[in-house]
């Protein structure tokens, strides 16, 4: 068994720390290595990692290998390709009406991951709150322990509406610390996209606060029975304190190539531009016009200019399935309205089929399921901080991701139906 790291405490630390690694190294490895070797060895399907098991718009694959031919393999510019800043504006203004300018208010990005990195680290330090919502992304509470910032958040609640944004939940957890509150809509896990009254909420903790709001909106174009995406930037008074951040991967089934960007007033792009710099310097060159053309599809009338949209819909036909799935299954679901996860509480199997198991929690289920159900899910709380509220009231609930083959998500419901039988 490892003992405790002894190297001296500093920015690696922090970072471990933020994500729980160094409590959860003393004990096991992280629940998604964890689970992923389960899947491997068990040969189990895996609904745990939400990566695609289909590609993108053909025109767009062909479009980045056409690039490496053309040889656009050496360092673009630092702030992006011009055509695909174009691009990320033209966007912005076809969906949103949100006005960017694309030589100093967008910003190309080593994915979301990197837009979010370098906005904390720009904009947050020792004796600042970042206030996120939870539960939250992993890479959050890692990149705000590196920054030295303490991380606050605002629990999201189970509803028959999915899970929403108490009224006042927000409020109550900034203070005048709060220097960002780092919001993300549609909302991995839960799936939850938030509505205008719960983004007028937050714009109105974010204006009393003088907080800057980062948005991490990579769902934008995955969501369902009609829920519309409403960016933060669009509410009033809100596009000057707010940098909006999306990605390529989750809308175009192209997680590794790992374009994102940011969009925001000069200034706080500057910001980001400046920790960019130095964290990645430039950004995957042959992908970047592939991206481009991928934005403007829609507006195209080419073989490819509805995939976002039926891309949506047929998400929405797997999320369907899969819920009634877990349901059938002994499991109580919340419906997504986005994003391509479903949270399910397995609370009633836990106390009812599946009682004597000597299994408590959704973390001992996970571990469980290979055996139990061929099908791999993480636990709610691998999106949690230990002990918080929205810790305890998730300590039974599984996020599953739909993103799979409607074959796959068919044979793993066939599955899970054991559980209850
Ligand atoms: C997948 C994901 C990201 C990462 O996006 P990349 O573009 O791959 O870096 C960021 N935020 C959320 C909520 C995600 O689910």
């Amino acid at each position: 068994m490892p003992t405790s790291p002894t190297l001296p405490d500093g920015p690696w630390q922090r970072a471990a720390r933020g994500a729980g690694l160094l409590r959860a190294a003393q004990v096991r490895p992280t629940i998604f290595a964890e689970m992923t070797a389960l899947a491997q060895q068990t040969g189990a399907l895996n609904l745990g990692q939400g990566f695609p098991d289909g590609d993108g718009p053909p025109s767009v694959l062909a479009a980045a290998q056409q690039a490496i031919a053309d040889g656009v393999n050496q360092y673009p510019p630092g702030s992006g390709d011009p055509n695909l800043r174009r691009a990320i504006a033209a966007h912005q203004q076809r969906h949103y009406e949100l006005d960017v300018d694309p030589d100093t208010e967008v910003l190309v990005t080593t994915g979301a991951t990197e837009a979010i990195a370098a906005a904390v680290l720009a904009l947050a330090g020792p004796g600042d709150e970042v206030l996120t919502l939870e539960p939250f992304y992993d890479s959050y509470a890692a990149i705000i322990g590196l920054s030295g910032a303490t991380h606050t958040t605002a629990s999201l609640q189970p509803t028959p509406d999915g899970f929403r944004l108490g009224a006042g939940a927000l409020q109550q957890a900034a203070t005048e610390r709060t220097r960002v509150i780092l919001l993300n809509s549609p909302h991995n896990p839960t799936g939850a996209v938030l509505s205008a009254d719960e983004l007028a909420a937050v714009a109105a903790v974010a204006a009393e606060r003088d907080a800057i709001v980062v948005t991490d909106e990579v769902y934008e174009h995955l969501t369902y029975d009609g829920a519309a995406h409403l960016p933060i930037a669009t509410l009033p008074g809100m596009a000057e304190r707010t940098l909006t951040i999306s990605s390529a991967g989750k809308s175009f089934a192209v997680t590794g190539w790992k374009i994102g960007w940011v969009c925001g007033p000069a200034e706080l792009v500057t910001a980001v531009r400046s920790v960019k710099q130095f964290l990645t310097y430039t950004t995957g060159a042959p992908f970047q016009p592939a991206v481009a053309l991928g934005l403007d599809l829609e507006s195209g009338t080419g073989p490819d200019a509805s995939w976002l949209t039926d891309q949506a819909v047929s998400l929405a036909h797997r999320r369907d399935l899969l819920s009634a799935g877990l349901q059938a299954a002994g499991m109580t679901t919340a419906t997504p309205q986005g994003a391509y996860f479903v949270m399910a509480d397995a609370a009633p199997l836990l106390t009812g089929p599946l009682a004597g198991a000597g299994i408590g929690t959704g973390a001992e289920l996970c571990r469980a399921l290979p055996e139990l159900a061929g099908v791999v899910a993480v636990p709610a709380t691998a999106f949690t901080s230990p002990g918080s509220t929205a810790d305890l009231a998730l300590a039974t609930w599984l996020r599953f991701t739909f993103v799979k083959s409607e074959q796959t998500i068919a044979e793993a419901v066939a599955r899970l139906a054991r559980l209850s039988a």
